[in-house]
């Protein structure tokens, strides 16, 4: 295993601060010193998520050894999201943002692993992908060729790089930069990617949710190493602004506390 010790992921300060109620075993959570963003400071490079699958593996052992844990909470957790899913129709929640958007076109789905979302896109959709991960990229690949698009096999800084310029309507970035090494070049390669009214939808676990502070390193937004970023509404918003683009949508509901995670629309900033 590759492990590389990280500049801050935002500004590129060396200097950290360490949080070691946060850090287990190995792995250190830190603190920038300059700007504050909190993030797994020795990660492992893009060779070894490329080359060991250890890290899907473990981390569905890790999910079904919290779901023994903690049996109620999960129960009132999985009734919560169902009662949400009946009230959104069966629909998931970024299939109903796009269509309240009305948005069509060219999609690229950042991370899209075996391309189950970009599958159920609605018609008018071409859909696209970056993964980093060789069987599943594989598998969203045959997916996304029945209805014209393609997949890249790359990590998503040289993936995107591969798509020309003002070529996509969307990007989709869901449950993907909180594992991202490289955060702030991704999302300057997708502004690149992105057509001047172009849109991209973000969803990250909110490391500033109440649950967070109540659970202490049993959140399970931790999970080491492969969540190597953990943003705040705050630095989710300082980091968009840094890649030069602008935050159409994130009101309240999009980043309540009380959920784990939050949801963003990205533009680019309008003349
Ligand atoms: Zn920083």
């Amino acid at each position: 295993m590759n492990l590389i010790d990280r500049p801050c992921p935002h500004c590129s300060s060396v200097h950290t601060n360490p949080i070691a109620v946060y850090s287990k075993e190995l792995w250190k959570i830190v603190s920038c010193a300059e700007c504050e963003f909190v993030y797994l400071h020795n990660a492992p490079d893009y060779d070894t998520l490329q080359n060991n699958f250890e890290w899907e593996a473990s981390s569905k052992a890790e999910r079904s050894l919290r779901r023994k844990d903690k049996k109620l909470y999960y129960f009132f957790s999985d009734t919560l999201k169902q009662i949400k899913f009946f009230f959104r129709k069966g629909q998931r929640k970024e299939i109903m943002i796009l269509e309240n958007l009305k948005l069509s076109g060219k999609t690229i789905d950042v991370g899209c692993g075996d391309g189950f979302t970009l599958s159920q896109m609605p018609i008018g959709f071409t859909p696209f992908g970056v993964e980093i991960s060789k069987p599943l990229a594989k598998l969203a690949n045959e997916r996304c060729s029945e209805r014209g698009g393609y997949v890249i096999n790359a990590d998503a800084v040289n993936g995107l790089k591969q798509f020309s310029q003002n070529f996509a309507d969307l990007i989709i970035m869901r449950s993907y930069l909180e594992h991202e090494i490289n955060p702030l070049e991704v999302l300057r390669s997708a502004e690149y990617c992105l057509k001047s009214n172009g849109v991209i939808l973000i969803k990250v676990p909110n490391f500033a949710s109440v649950n967070r502070k109540i659970k202490g390193i049993k959140w399970p937004g931790f999970r080491f190493p492969d969540h190597v970023n953990y943003f705040t509404p705050q630095s989710l918003v300082n980091m968009i602004e840094s890649a030069s683009l602008s935050v159409d949508r994130f009101n309240f509901l999009d980043r309540i506390p009380t959920s784990d995670n939050m949801w963003m629309l990205v533009g680019k900033p309008k003349a």
